[in-house]
């Protein structure tokens, strides 16, 4: 269903694989974990969006206000606005602006495009795991475990105002 394109680490060199996401095809916000970079998407057909604050702009990075709503990364890092992504094998923060190299050469039907510059608007970069080769390290809605917990209390809430007109 993707494109893996190679592009390469400004810190140690190496060569790894990624795809480049269009958060308007896709139809979510993102946001990249502080700690190893990975990518989690917020897809708006999910229904527990009616109850996030109000996004000042979608498909693009998620606002600061969404951070307290995201679960911890599984690394226990945070899904953070102000993240980026980072090297899958020296785990340091990759630069914007170098990534332009590969991003613009690997882009086909190019003319005209050009990469944004950063790791906040319309695309975000999902990459390889290298152990796991095929797989990105990308995660869906990581919001919901949590509140599927403290929805729980509020099935309680609402048996009780309904037997208030009996
Ligand atoms: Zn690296
Ligand atoms: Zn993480």
């Amino acid at each position: 269903m993707f494109a893996l394109h190679k592009g390469d680490c400004e810190h140690c060199f190496r060569t790894f694989r990624y795809t480049l996401l269009h958060a308007g095809f896709g139809d979510f916000s993102y946001a990249y974990c502080d700690s190893c970079g990975m990518l989690a998407t917020f897809n708006y057909s999910n229904s527990f969006l009616v109850k996030m604050p109000r996004a000042s702009a979608t498909h693009q990075v998620i606002d600061p206000e969404w951070e307290q709503f995201i679960d911890p990364c599984e690394c226990s890092g945070h899904f953070r606005a102000g993240a980026s992504p980072r090297c899958v094998f020296c785990n340091s923060t990759l630069s914007a602006e170098h990534a332009a190299t590969h991003i613009e050469r690997n882009t086909i039907n190019a003319r005209g495009w050009h990469w944004q510059g950063n790791w906040t608007d319309l695309y975000c970069i999902a990459m390889e795991d290298p152990k796991d080769p095929g797989n990105l390290r990308q995660v869906d809605d990581p919001f919901l475990a949590r509140r599927a917990r403290t929805e729980r209390p509020h099935k309680g809430i609402w048996s009780q105002v309904l037997s208030f007109g009996r």
